[in-house]
């Protein structure tokens, strides 16, 4: 998948958004139509509840690897 600037002045495909768009992305082995334009704003804030989503993950993930890794003998401590 690709992320790149947007060559066209198009609006952005998120919703009723209505805002020109300055991103396109690519999924792989995809013809251009199914080329998503997004607006930096639309970007941002994907991106932000995408971070949001993969830390919950992440502590969860955590939350389960500190009670085996205790059965183990945790080693490492870098957080
Ligand atoms: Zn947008």
């Amino acid at each position: 998948m690709k992320l790149l600037k947007c060559k066209y002045r198009i609006k952005c495909e998120m919703g009723a958004c209505g805002n020109v768009a300055k991103y396109s992305i690519f999924p792989s082995r995809t013809g251009s139509q199914s080329t998503l334009h997004v607006c930096e704003n639309c970007l941002e804030e994907l991106t932000d509840l995408f971070m949001k989503e993969k830390v919950a993950k992440k502590e969860k993930a955590e939350k389960k690897d500190k009670v085996t890794k205790k059965d183990k003998g945790a080693k490492d401590e870098k957080e």
